[in-house]
């Protein structure tokens, strides 16, 4: 297909692509699906409602064809989704795609590492939001200790992959974990991303009194480190980045809530069930699967996502207000996949 640029009513193109391959997962991040609002008896979702991994790749590879150029997979707990290789195997066949990147809890890692490295995955960022096991356990919800983590990140590490950890932080949770996260990324060379705790979703209670700022942890690592600012690499990035001086290791922050980006925002997000989002804050997404399982061609289903894409004129983060945060219905983080 040929190459097509498109760009929404606030003039940004789609430049970026987040898949969520399933809702489910093995942890009960008390941020994203608190345990006891996710429980034994939740109904995820059938199989038959997941996306196949050629409808994946059929809507990937026009999205492509519309200025895509990263696609990063994620969930629920991607590798909890059968033979996720052979998707990342397909996408990474993609003409004119040049990221595909994964986020994952890293449980799985060292089972998948290798192979998904040799299916063409480039990097992966994992999630972890302390190095204390028991706090860690408490905030997996599943008792799951740190150690299993740094195993997943090392068997990522030699197999050849990017890594980047992602780090939620949530006043009174896990702020004392700054530092020595920080340490411990520094050292061992892995680029630390602190995540400003979101109000994704309606089933974490999220407060704006527990959200840690970008400023404030900046400022905690100045008395620790020498920082000195790293320009965007490119136009829409979401992390601010720095890098520890003297080193070549970057630390960086995604401040969603102190500072929004919506202006340079040129992400789409795909869920499981085959619904498009324009924005992490949307409560109902445009439907693509039902559309594409009718005899349409790939040229009806670029119309249908260019007029989407077109439409859209969402900056919730620039917006939020008390009142949003309160009354806004917002899909579940886990649903769409951060
Ligand atoms: N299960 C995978 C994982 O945890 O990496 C992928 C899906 S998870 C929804 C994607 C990212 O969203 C993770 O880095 C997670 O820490 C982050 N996240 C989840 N809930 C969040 C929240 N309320 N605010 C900010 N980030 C959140
Ligand atoms: Fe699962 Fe990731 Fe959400 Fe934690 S953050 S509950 S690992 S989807
Ligand atoms: Fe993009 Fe929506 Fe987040 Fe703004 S609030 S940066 S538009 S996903």
């Amino acid at each position: 297909m040929e190459k097509t640029i498109i760009k929404d009513q606030l003039n940004r193109p789609l430049r970026d692509l987040r898949i969520s391959v399933i809702d489910r997962c093995n942890f009960r991040c008390t941020y994203c699906m608190p345990a006891e609002k996710f429980g034994p008896d939740f109904a995820f979702l059938p199989k038959s409602e997941l996306l196949t991994y050629e409808e994946i790749e059929r809507l990937a590879k026009i999205f492509v064809s519309l200025g895509v150029e990263k696609i990063r997979l994620t969930g629920g707990e991607p590798l909890l989704r059968k033979d996720l290789p052979t998707l990342v195997k397909k996408l990474s066949e993609i003409e004119g795609l040049k990221d595909i990147g994964l986020t994952t809890n890293g449980v799985l890692l060292p089972k998948f590492a290798k192979e998904l490295k040799e299916a063409g995955l480039l990097r992966v960022n994992v999630s972890l939001d302390t190095l204390n096991s028991e706090l860690f356990g408490k905030i997996n919800g599943r008792g799951v200790g740190v150690d299993v983590i740094l195993e997943g990140i090392k068997a990522a590490q030699d197999a050849g992959l990017g890594v980047k950890i992602n780090m939620v932080v949530k006043k009174g949770l896990n702020d004392s974990e700054i530092v020595p996260m920080a340490r411990f990324c520094k050292e061992q060379g892995l680029q630390l991303r602190f995540i400003e705790y979101m109000d994704v979703g309606s089933t974490n209670g999220w407060k704006m009194d527990d959200v840690v700022t970008k400023k404030e942890i900046y400022e905690l690592l100045k008395e620790h480190y020498l920082l000195e600012p790293v320009d965007p690499a490119y136009f829409g990035e979401v992390a601010k980045r720095y890098r520890y001086e003297g080193t070549n290791v970057d630390v960086g922050f995604i401040p969603s809530v102190s500072e929004s980006f919506c202006s340079s925002c040129t992400r789409s997000r795909l869920s499981a069930n085959g619904q498009i989002f324009t924005c992490l804050f949307n409560g109902e997404g445009h439907d693509i699967k039902e559309f594409m399982r009718k005899d349409v061609t790939d040229e009806e289903i670029a119309d249908r996502i260019t007029s989407i894409w077109s439409g859209r004129k969402d900056r919730y983060s620039d917006e939020r207000t008390e009142e949003s945060v309160k009354t806004r219905k917002k899909i579940e983080m886990s649903y769409i996949g951060g």
